[in-house]
């Protein structure tokens, strides 16, 4: 069952549907039936056919309830709606509604703003300052505190309405006086409001607190912006590197503290490199869309897969896929007559445009023509507001000034940019100086602004009002009113926002016009594409230094991106050859200029350097030993120099050799005999794939490699290539040879090229070189040979990148993948175009598949026949640092099922296609696959081999290790608590309550994730004394001992010694020699105090005659702090028998500790006694006595109903009318407020009717687990163990 967002309105509107809607479909594709409940008219007039069962009903605790009953749904998933299904989750979750995904508490904990500020001081993350208050003094001496300005807002309200932003004690009164009544009742939070910030908006997805994908935004405008006005763009372009890592960190936190599956999102205030949480929501935001089609990866998909529990892998999406999206609001003001075109603090856009570009400028320009903006043509008018913004603005003028306009300002303005040197001519304004003491000139001759904008003779206004971006009190009789207004009024393009204009003038600039359409960022196709990671070809000659003509480092990997190749391995045989450092120094530095994709350099094995090839080693891609006839200076044809480099060569760094026929068994049994992997270049021949076949068969630790040329062509088409063109080595084999490659596809480890190119005149002549260009056609012959159903998918992937990537210990690179269209048929022509070659050996065959775009880290490196990278833009990978774990999740991930989730490009791809993330490469099993591929992996660690995972690791483990056992095994430290006894609540102070209360959250949200806890206090003996029953009391405190592993031996009154007459000192010594700890009862009042005097364990005070209960009031509190998330600013109101009522008593001393407000309501003569009051009032606590229930529970955020017996009235009749009074019952709760909890120390009698039970209010039952908690954590500190310090 999915909550939709309901009514439209301003905050909540389509983008809400948007994820409610992708939802729906995500559990269609895992064959869910489906039922959606919301009440807008979209859900029924376009959507109506996307749930299997609609309810057009108001999404509200009671209806939701209602159709839960009746529907029976295996869950409701509350996240993907906005606020409103997030508003009744506590509801739903305490009438024992399945919510699915976050957990219903943790939502709380996130929203509930107590609950989440103490979340991040416990966890060290910063916040703005903030506090709730409920008068104009204290509301005044804490703006004075943390310096103006600050944010004001009404307690419990959403998308910012009612907000305002003071200055000065002044604003700050005339706002809390008009705006809304500061009272009790009305409280308003005030909180620092930092100037000149930067806002951040992130985008989570996580599964059991780990994060499964982020996307971070940022806003254009300083922070103060409400998001949904704001200008976002992503991936973000203004965010360091030491920002993102914060970032990273603070949302890996607060994923695991509130154990998120599903989305989340943050809003962040960056300054000064440091980082504070506005505000987090555990459900899908605003921006969802936005991120999801920018990055071109489905959020809503993958929170729908994690929260019906289905493994997903995680991926790093942050940096995009090549583009940047822009966010622009669209306003209304047109429509509104009068209203003022400033933003603030409270959202007022009624729609948004996101385009995308290859830059922000010009996604940022696309995006605001479409709100309707024209981008001017020939005059603009400057109003600024402030010297600052005068100033930031400055550069941007002049560039308007040098792009040609005719620049108009008011006076000040104008007078300001003319003094710096900029031709600016000043406007005054003909409508009456009403109300702006600053302007007292008269008007001028200069033309009239009015007139002017109104014969529409400025293209562009650019207005910054005087405290733009922050307030909304806006004085409709200013200048800068009336400007903006007519600009709307004549519909001007307007710019109220001083980075908004900056970015629009730069985008003017870089754009110079309407941007283009582009085909890679504006269109989408329906072609049959589907990506494909960054390929890698471990044998290419490029031909330089030595012979340039034929190819160079520029041709040759501009040939490679066009055929899909995002990385080469150059072979050393050039001319000089790459035999020592020199000639590597030489080559590299050759690459580095020229290079358009990444490389690795190999190193030749020659006759004489056998010492100095090995020191390149870490440099080298792999070392080649030329052990046949072929182009090359470097032929090794002694076998004693064979020896010698498969011996000094380290055993981690692969070498290759081109070993053909009789060389291939030669080599392969020197290399075993030293016991060092060797991989066999260009296998061609049936004799030479058998007895690598063997080989293999036998443990020998051989791979190797097979080229195109082998695969698709054989000595049947020597005719018509041509005899000379033909030449290749190895040669072309026989149809035989050919089909036993095929047959042998399994033992095949990797594809490569041999990229050979000659120039045609030289294939053409009478010595024709041997070698074929292959860069650009070997993907459209693999995909073709895929297509025929020769190859699988997997076979491509795993020989063309993730075999080439383990065997020559190649790192990962990141956000490189190649789009392919899978269905595109043509002709290979006679030459491709970028290897200077110009000629192929495949001319003339037909295939079915073609490379449509190619991205390398992040940047479209290819796009239908256009190389776009420059050369250099190539790196050496093995100048690369070791490769860095996931930034992500800090750890790995080994369910390698999951799918790389669903993207736009992604629809036509069948299932397996979908698993070719290539993150999933580290995450191969290496065991598994050498046994499947009989493929050798290098031992041991490698320079750059990624270390395997152990394979049992999972998500849930881990989750549970990262915050859990770590603290346990090794900070386990003594509490203050530690070895005293609990005897009374006055011993308590503040500071020992929060660790109590922080510890009892700790245990309840570990049992109710089913954590076992049993290590705590494994071994301990817990002795519950009990010499009046309870089984309630005694039957908490045995489950909270056996939750910690301890163990509990119990004696009651009846079978004590005590009935011999042992005075209770002895028979509490004489337990206490068993046990650890222990806990006694007993109904005379200061007995238990007597008895600690001579016991050297803890004791824990569980209840004397009408004398003390604390823990109960421990529970008490915990259970007020945690269902309304703070003490602090509460009414809390107690019913019933206060005078002999012992929990009381204790509760409200233990209350003077918070600023509280207490009443009491009770029967005559049952009044809450004298000195239990003088006490409270000592402690400067307010309190009042009442009669009626009624009177007080308009204002009662806690109804604490004690037992009434009958027998303390005087007679029957007193009873019965009194009792009318005190029972609560769900109509008199209809006068109480909807946020408020009903508490009884229970049992109850007749004190709340148990039709109230179902009502989320009612809060008895889950007082009584609370207990639990809390003895688990008084247990666990007198025993000197808090798994929290
Ligand atoms: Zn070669």
């Amino acid at each position: 069952m999915v909550l939709g967002s309901g009514v439209y309105r301003i905050g909540s509107s389509v983008e809400f549907d948007w994820c409610a809607v992708g939802c729906l479909r995500e559990l269609k594709n895992q064959e869910k039936k489906t039922i959606m409940v919301n009440y807008n008219p979209e859900t029924v007039s376009t959507d109506y056919d996307m749930s299997d069962r609609l309810y057009f009903e108001e999404i509200s605790f009671e209806v939701v309830m209602d159709i839960y009953k009746l529907e029976h749904p295996d869950g409701v998933i509350l996240c993907m709606g906005g606020q409103l299904p997030n508003n009744i989750a506590m509801d739903l979750h305490r009438q024992q509604a399945i919510i699915l995904g976050t957990s219903p508490d943790m939502i709380d904990n996130a929203e509930n703003r107590f609950k989440f500020s103490r979340m991040l001081d416990r966890k060290g993350i910063l916040q703005p300052r903030w506090k709730e208050l409920t008068d104009l003094e204290s509301a005044i001496d804490f703006c004075e505190e943390v310096g103006y300005p600050c944010l004001v807002r009404p307690s419990y309200v959403l998308s910012g309405a009612a907000m305002n932003v003071a200055f000065s004690n002044q604003e700050l009164e005339t706002y809390l006086k008009s705006a809304s009544q500061v009272n009790k009742e009305h409280p308003v939070v005030i909180s620092k409001y930092i100037l000149d910030a930067k806002e951040i908006d992130v985008d989570v997805v996580a599964s059991d607190g780990v994060i499964l994908c982020m996307a971070v935004s940022e806003h254009v405008e300083n922070a103060g912006v409400h998001s949904g006005d704001a200008t976002l763009v992503t991936p973000p372009q203004d965010i360091n590197n030491q920002t993102f890592e914060k970032i990273n960190e603070i949302a890996r936190v607060i994923a695991e503290t509130l154990d998120v599956t599903g989305p989340f999102n943050m809003q962040l205030i960056a300054k000064d490199n440091e980082l504070k949480v506005i505000e987090c929501n555990v459900r899908v935001s605003r921006s969802f869309p936005f991120v999801s089609k920018t990055l071109d990866h489905d959020f809503v998909a993958m929170a729908t897969k994690v929260i019906l529990g289905i493994p997903v892998e995680p991926i790093n999406v942050i940096s995009g896929c090549g583009k940047v999206g822009v966010k622009v609001p669209q306003f209304s003001f047109s429509r509104l007559s009068g209203a003022d075109v400033t933003l603030g603090v409270e959202m007022a856009s009624t729609g948004e445009v996101a385009c995308f570009g290859e830059n922000r400028y010009e996604a940022y320009l696309k995006s605001l023509m479409s709100t309707g903006f024209r981008i001017p043509k020939k005059a603009i008018l400057l109003s600024v507001g402030t010297f600052k913004h005068k100033m930031e603005l400055l550069p941007s003028v002049r560039i308007l000034h040098k792009l040609g306009y005719k620049l108009y300002a008011s006076m000040g303005t104008g007078d300001f940019y003319t003094e710096h040197g900029v031709e600016v001519e000043g406007v005054q304004w003909t409508f009456d100086h009403i109300g702006d003491p600053d302007d007292a000139r008269a008007d001028g001759e200069l033309m009239h602004l009015a007139d002017f904008i109104a014969r529409r003779e400025l293209d562009l206004v650019i207005n910054l009002p005087m405290r733009g971006g922050a307030r909304r009190v806006s004085s409709f009789s200013t200048h800068g009113y009336r400007t903006r207004r007519l600009a709307v009024d004549y519909a001007v393009p307007l710019v109220t926002d001083v980075k908004c204009a900056k970015l629009l003038v730069k985008a003017m600039l870089r754009c110079g016009g309407a941007p283009p359409m582009k085909t890679h960022t504006d269109c989408m196709t329906s072609r049959n594409i589907i990506k494909l990671p960054g390929f890698i070809d471990v044998h290419v000659h490029v031909r330089e230094p030595g012979a340039t003509y034929k190819e160079d480092f520029a041709s040759c990997t501009a040939a490679a991106l066009a055929g899909g190749v995002t990385m080469i391995c150059a072979m050393p045989n050039t001319n000089p050859p790459v035999i020592d450092r020199a000639s590597y120094d030489y080559v590299s530095t050759l690459a580095r200029v020229s290079a358009r994709c990444d490389y690795a350099l190999f190193v030749g094995a020659s006759t004489t350097n056998c010492e100095l090839a090995a020191e390149l080693a870490p440099q080298a891609a792999a070392l080649k030993m030329y052990l046949n006839e072929t182009f090359t200076t470097l032929k090794l044809d002694d076998m004693t120099i064979w020896q010698k480099h498969l011996q000094n060569w380290p055993k981690k760094i692969p070498i290759c050799a081109h070993a053909e026929r009789e060389k291939t068994g030669a080599i392969i049994l020197m290399a075993s005999l030293i016991d060092r992997p060797i991989h066999i270049c260009h296998v061609a021949r049936k004799e030479e794939i058998s007895i690598i076949r063997a080989a293999k068969e036998r443990g020998l630790k051989v791979t190797c490699e097979v080229c195109p040329q082998h695969l698709f062509l054989c000595t049947d088409d020597i005719d018509r290539i041509g005899k000379g063109r033909a030449e290749v080595r190895p040669v072309l084999c026989s149809a035989e040879d050919q089909a036993e490659l095929w047959k042998n596809m399994d033992i095949i480890d990797i594809f490569a090229t041999d990229h050979a190119p000659h120039s045609v005149e030289e294939k053409d002549s009478e010595k024709p070189p041997p070698g074929y260009p292959g860069l650009e056609t070997i993907l459209p012959l693999l995909l073709n040979a895929v297509h025929q159903g020769r190859l699988t998918m997997d076979d491509l992937i795993n020989k063309f990148h993730k075999n080439p990537r383990k065997i020559f210990n190649l790192p990962e690179q990141s956000n490189t993948y190649v789009e392919v269209d899978m269905d595109y048929e043509w002709t290979i022509p006679q030459a491709l175009e970028f290897s200077k070659s110009k000629w192929t050996p495949f001319a003339g065959m037909r295939v079915c598949g073609a490379i449509h775009r190619v991205t390398l880290r992040g940047e479209i490196a290819y796009v239908e026949g256009q190389v776009l990278v420059p050369p250099g833009f190539g790196q050496n990978v093995r100048d690369w640092p070791m490769p860095k774990k996931q930034l992500l999740t800090g750890t790995e991930k080994v369910e390698k099922e999951t799918s790389r989730p669903n993207s736009s490009l992604d629809v036509h791809s069948s299932l397996d296609l979908s698993r070719l993330s290539d993150l999933d490469i580290d995450q191969v099993d290496p065991i598994k696959v050498e046994n499947k591929l009989n493929v050798h992996f290098n031992e041991g660690p490698g320079l750059r081999s990624v270390s395997p995972l152990p394979p049992q690791t999972t998500i849930r483990q881990r989750c549970d290790s990262s915050s859990y056992p770590q603290t346990v095994t090794s900070q386990r430290q003594r509490s203050d608590l530690f070895g005293k006894s609990i005897l009374t609540v006055d011993t308590f102070g503040k500071e020992t309550l929060n660790d109590i209360f922080n510890l009892a959250q700790f245990m309840k949200t570990s049992v109710n994730k089913g954590r076992v806890l049993d290590d705590i206090l494994r071994g301990k003996v817990m002795a519950s004394i009990f010499y009046e029953v309870s089984t309630r009391t005694s039957g908490s405190f045995a489950a909270a001992m056996q939750r910690l592993g301890g163990s509990v031996i119990h004696t009651d009154a009846t079978s004590s010694s005590a009935k011999k007459g042992e005075t209770l000192e002895d028979s509490v010594t004489v337990m206490t020699s068993y046990a650890d700890v222990v806990v006694l009862r007993h109904p005379e009042p200061g007995a238990v105090a007597r008895a600690s005097r001579h016991c050297r364990k803890p004791i824990i005070n569980a209840g004397d005659g009408v004398g003390e209960h604390p823990t109960q009031a421990l529970l008490d509190v915990f259970t007020i702090r945690e269902e309304i998330g703070t003490v602090n600013g509460l009414t809390i109101t107690m019913v019933g028998d206060l005078k002999n009522g012992r929990t009381v008593h204790s509760l409200a001393r233990l209350l003077t500790l918070y600023q509280v407000q207490l009443q009491y309501v009770s029967p005559p003569g049952l009044g809450m006694p004298k000195h239990i009051m003088e006490y409270v009032a000592y402690k400067g606590i307010p309190q009042r006595v009442f009669e009626r229930i009624e009177d007080v529970l308009g204002d009662t955020h806690v109804l604490y109903m004690t037992r009434i017996q009958r027998e303390r009235f005087v007679s029957v009749e007193e009873y019965e009318k009194t009792r009318g009074l005190l029972v609560v019952t769900p109509q008199l709760m209809t006068k109480a407020r909807r946020r408020m909890i009903v508490m009884h120390p229970l049992p109850r009698v007749d004190e709340i009717s148990p039709e109230f039970d179902s009502d989320p209010r009612a809060a008895y039952f889950r007082q009584a687990e609370y207990g639990m908690y809390v003895r688990m954590a008084l247990l666990a500190m007198v025993s000197g163990v808090n798994p929290l310090i």
